[in-house]
């Protein structure tokens, strides 16, 4: 796609925009009709995404003098040298050549000077001379652009994608989706009132891939180097060409970190909604009274507490999202908590978004959420889900979903900020982050959360609230060692330690489910080889993230139909099943860290009926991990005594 480019002079100052449909443009400044219509829903002090000061936002008949540089600039171009504007003393006076010489010089900064060249584009594109207006003649030609009828109609479409984009940032390809979804179909025109959206500073639009930030160098040495591309939607750098129909060229460069959501290319047009000012939280008076109504735990209600108080704090100007981190353990009853803190940002008017790691987190707790806020639409977004383009006060999500929106809530609470594919993946990381408003707050919750945001807490960079006890009041299970030779050595030897055999015998016997953990899926088949040799008349499986019977077997081991689980850590989280005891065989291997071996544990003691279940980490040796797991875990207990949180 195209832009053209050019440069009003406002009351303010000279300004440079990117057009979509540049007869919108002119006949926004000019056209006498458009003063009338967009009179009063054009008035400085709207919610602009753009950066120029509201004095400076034109509206609507307020140019004194416009030039167009260029009619048509790849988008790309035209975005990049419109970002990096800056006004120069004597643009007043400046002709034809003045202002030849200096989109040339913006395009060499924006673009590059090698790309510039290579393309030939650059050069053909601004052989014309800059275009004035008003000029002699073209006014009048001008005010047979739109009928009053069509520009009418224009307007009500730009105020409607500016509502339906509000918060998001969405490809053309989205958008036509979004359009035909809530508008009933796709309107000719609708390129063209973006465009007005975005002279009405309800909307901002962007190529789908931007230059990287310009490097500080001096100038003859920053012409001759070509920036970098990185995808606007999800941060990434981008590194795949191909040939591309919708521009011509040969080599279109797009983005493959994010081509699962549809292609973010260089020519591709990104529109992006205005931003809304962030709410604080209320807490309905008391905080207490607030609580009640949830039935939290004296555990849950004095995190929950904690994090209602964040949430009513004023955001401080200018400064990051707020963040706060609730540290659960495992069965501390999470998603109850956050109920509270969803309530106090809605009952302030604000839209809140919980982010899973996970799918089937998503599907579980959907109906939870609308069973608890009946009067909320709750919009569940998935890749492939049917409410893609709807809107609500509760929005939950996968973290890929993230990726469109932008600046659109005011409380983002992310689930198991520890799971993948949070973790160490900077693409989501940049996605959860352009998903808050500026001035919106952000809940984490873990049971285990990275060393990192530890770290912080401790140090008092990071508000937090430990939730240390289970819901029903009773100790964590601390694992016990159990010494024994390596899986390995076992499938070796073709044969189980007696031990092993003995606890697990057990375990069955007192009625417990038994998680079996492995750390690799290849020891999987081998070793339920040897278990039904020796334990015959248990209905045992194993399972991993390549078995496409997994749901089915997880189902199966709920219900007891198996009484036996073999897995891997692909079962470490997420799968409550009650009465539950857990082996974790070769707890010394480096696949299993601290991390692993606490939620893994967290699969035992999980009801009430049956508080206390059994936790074995067996291996030869005894690791760092092993330790740190442990001390974690008693730390906990003993914050959970001290507090009063367990019961006698
Ligand atoms: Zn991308
Ligand atoms: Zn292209």
């Amino acid at each position: 796609m195209d832009a053209a480019l050019y440069a009003v002079r406002l009351a303010g100052g000279w300004r440079l925009i990117a057009s979509l449909d540049l007869r919108v443009d002119l006949y926004w400044w000019f056209g006498s009709k458009a003063r009338k219509i967009t009179a009063g829903t054009s008035s400085p002090g709207l919610p602009a995404v753009s950066k120029v000061r509201s004095h400076d936002r034109g509206y609507a008949g307020a140019a004194k003098r416009l030039v167009v540089l260029s009619q048509g600039l790849p988008l790309g171009w035209a975005t990049a040298v419109r970002d990096d504007f800056a006004e120069e003393r004597g643009m007043d006076l400046w002709g034809s050549k003045a202002w030849g010489r200096y989109v040339r010089s913006a395009l060499e900064h924006a673009v590059g000077a090698p790309l510039l060249e290579a393309s030939g584009r650059g050069s053909r594109a601004l052989a014309d001379a800059p275009l004035f207006f008003p000029g002699d003649d073209g006014l009048r030609q001008l005010e047979a652009l739109f009928g009053p009828r069509e520009w009418e109609g224009l307007h009500t479409l730009a105020l409607q994608l500016g509502g339906w984009l509000s918060g998001r940032a969405l490809l053309a390809g989205e958008v036509e989706a979004l359009l035909q979804e809530a508008g009933g179909g796709v309107p000719a025109g609708w390129v063209a009132a973006a465009q007005l959206g975005e002279l009405l500073g309800r909307l901002r639009f962007y190529a789908g891939l931007a230059a990287e930030p310009a490097p500080r160098s001096p100038g003859w040495l920053r012409r001759r180097r070509a920036r970098g591309l990185r995808c606007r939607r999800c941060g990434s750098a981008a590194r795949g060409r191909t040939a591309c129909a919708a521009c011509g060229s040969a080599a279109c460069a797009y983005c493959e970190t994010c081509l699962a959501m549809g292609r973010s290319r260089a020519c591709a047009l990104l529109l992006q909604g205005a931003a809304q000012s962030a709410v604080q939280g209320t807490a309905g008076g008391s905080p207490t009274a607030a609580l009640g109504r949830w039935g939290l735990s004296a555990a849950q209600s004095a995190a929950a507490g904690a994090a209602l108080r964040f949430l009513a704090e004023p955001a401080v100007p200018g400064s990051a999202a707020g963040r706060f981190l609730i540290w659960a353990v495992t069965g501390a009853g999470k998603t109850e908590m956050i109920f509270p803190l969803l309530q106090s940002i809605l009952t302030a008017g604000g839209r809140v978004l919980v982010a899973a790691p996970r799918r089937d987190v998503v599907l579980e707790l959907a109906p939870r959420l609308a069973a608890a806020f009946a009067e909320q639409q709750v919009v569940t977004l998935y890749g492939g889900s049917p409410d893609r383009w709807k809107q609500g006060g509760i929005t939950l999500a996968t973290t890929h979903q993230l990726l469109r929106f932008k600046e659109a809530f005011d409380l983002v609470v992310i689930d198991e900020i520890d799971a993948f594919p949070y973790h160490n993946d900077p693409m989501l990381d940049f996605a959860a982050k352009g998903a808050c408003k500026a001035g919106g707050k952000y809940i984490y919750l873990s049971a285990t959360p990275p060393l990192k945001l530890q770290q912080e807490a401790a140090a008092g960079r990071l508000p937090h609230a430990k939730v240390p006890a289970r819901f029903h009041g009773h100790p964590l299970p601390v694992p016990k060692a159990h010494r024994m030779i390596s899986v390995h050595q076992c499938l070796a030897r073709r044969q189980l330690p007696p031990a092993l055999l003995r606890q697990l015998q057990a375990s069955i016997e007192r009625g417990a489910q038994v998680f079996l953990f492995l750390s690799r899926i290849r020891h999987i088949e081998p070793f339920l080889e040897l278990l039904r040799r020796s334990l015959v008349k248990v209905p045992l499986d194993g399972t991993s993230s390549v078995d496409p019977e997994r749901a089915a077997k997880v189902m199966a081991f709920r219900q007891r139909e198996l009484r036996l689980l073999v897995t891997t850590t692909i079962l470490e989280r997420g799968v409550t099943v009650p009465r539950s005891d857990v082996f974790i065989l070769d707890a010394d291997s480096e696949l299993f860290d601290e991390a692993a071996l606490i939620q893994m544990a967290g699969r035992a003691g999980r009801s009430k009926e049956d508080p206390n279940g059994k936790v074995l980490f067996a291996a030869h040796t005894w690791t760092s991990s092993q330790r740190a797991a442990c001390r974690q875990i008693r730390r906990m207990n003993v914050i959970a005594r001290k507090g009063g949180y367990l019961k006698r």
